[in-house]
């Protein structure tokens, strides 16, 4: 084995000048925490530690007069007033509270609801809930590149149904619905349109008005802000879309959301968009230079790789790959420092390839093989040039044992070998 000065081909590249090891680079489970952020949180977790629904002092008027504050910024980034926002414990809420209550608010007109094959479980097992109880849900199919096909939207509307849930940005393979025509179509024929833009939300432009989106979920922990805070945007007119509460008590959130509020968390959920709004542009461009440089020096030096989803209608810091002939597992231990997800879901027992990924139509194989680069803002090029030369090293390695690729190599066509039973 070789010690490690080489920096191409190796399994144990240089470690560049700057770079700490572990590297995460995983921004679409989770992002860390703007420091900014952090230092906007701290006063409210001990000295202005007041309830925002208290009416009757200074503590509970500075808790509120923040939380109105937050709810401004929030407002703000994405195009809405902020009356239309309501706070919850995260996006998976926001999408039980927006489906739910929807579904429950619209029962008389309809018991229809659209969605689409790739959308996060909060979506996806939210409808299977609501199918239990006497709902139909239809569930588009996507195009090879993530995209569903604006048609089957058209054809699949009817005059029962009450809701498009359609998500703005896949947290796999980064995908952009093309969420303006879609609530364009929802407007024309009459039906609520709601999006999951917790990828979305400060990393492209999201603008309800322009989009003609009426329902919006997104999660403060995606965008460098706390776990455990998000929101709903719920659109007040044109039209007035009203949501039956599916937590009950103190009338919060204008009887949308009951439930003290948690104001640090919120607080710092309207600072992480102020800072969007005004970074997302430059942060997104140095993004995709990381990115686009990622993928390229992978493809300079490795064959048989292939990109998941759209290129052209992609989130910036998203990059997923499958490495073919290469066992993703394997893989992800060989890159052990470096901090991204794989093409497989941990059920409860067995490694179920991605359903996103075969939803593309990859094969359970080449759905293992893949790795999802998630780039966020605290990313350096230097930690993509150490990712590129580690996992270039890492899947030379593999393939050189791996008697499949040899036989690729070979010329032989793999489709039309008779593999002996067993
Ligand atoms: C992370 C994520 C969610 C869930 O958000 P939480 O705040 O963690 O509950 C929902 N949808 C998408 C697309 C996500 O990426």
């Amino acid at each position: 084995m070789n010690d490690g000065t080489m920096s191409n081909g190796t399994i144990n590249p240089v470690v560049p000048e700057g770079v700490t090891l572990p590297i995460y680079m995983d921004n679409h489970a989770t992002s860390p925490m703007d420091p900014r952020v952090l230092e906007a949180m701290l006063p409210y977790f001990s000295g202005k530690f007041g309830n925002a629904a208290s009416r009757n002092h200074s503590f509970g008027w500075e808790a509120e007069q923040a939380v109105e504050q937050a709810r401004e910024q929030i407002a703000r980034l994405i195009g809405a007033t902020a009356k239309e926002i309501i706070f919850t414990s995260g996006a998976t809420e926001s999408n039980n509270l927006a489906i739910k209550g929807i579904a429950e608010m619209y029962r008389e007109r309809g018991n229809h609801i659209i969605t689409q094959v790739t959308e996060h479980k909060a979506v996806l097992d939210t409808c299977k809930r609501l199918e239990k109880y006497g709902y139909r849900v239809t569930y588009l199919p996507v195009k090879a590149d993530g995209l569903i096909d604006l048609d089957d939207l058209r054809r699949a509307i009817d005059d029962k149904t009450i809701l498009v849930t359609i998500m703005s940005a896949n947290n796999e393979i980064g995908v952009l619905q093309p969420v303006a025509e879609i609530g364009k179509i929802c407007h024309e024929k009459g039906v609520i349109f709601h999006t999951d833009a917790v990828q979305a939300v400060g990393k492209v432009p999201v603008d309800v008005q322009a989009m003609n989106i009426d329902v919006l979920s997104l999660t403060a922990h995606k965008i460098y802000g706390p776990k455990g805070v998000g929101a709903l945007y719920v659109r007040r007119r044109n039209p007035r879309v009203q949501i039956a509460a599916q937590i009950d008590g103190g009338g919060h959130e204008r009887g949308m959301r009951s439930g003290t509020l948690n104001v640090p968390g919120i607080v710092g959920l309207g600072k992480a968009c102020e800072i969007a709004m005004q970074e997302m542009a430059t942060e997104a461009e140095r993004l995709r230079a990381m990115r686009d440089h990622l993928r390229a020096r992978m493809e300079a030096e490795l064959d048989y790789v292939e990109v998941n989803g759209s290129w052209e209608h992609r989130l910036p810091g998203n990059l997923n790959m499958s490495f073919i002939y290469v066992e993703g597992e394997s893989l992800l231990m060989g890159i052990n420092d470096v901090a991204v997800s794989s093409g497989s879901a941990c059920t409860s027992a067995t490694l179920e390839p991605s359903y996103v990924l075969k939803a593309l139509g990859l094969g359970d194989d080449v759905a293992h093989s893949s790795i999802r680069f998630g780039l966020g803002r605290f990313n350096t090029m230097a930690e993509c040039d150490y990712v590129a030369d580690k996992v270039i090293g890492i899947v030379k390695k593999l393939r050189e044992l791996s008697p499949l690729y040899e036989m690729v190599k070979e010329g032989i066509d793999l489709s039309k070998i008779e593999w002996a039973a067993h």
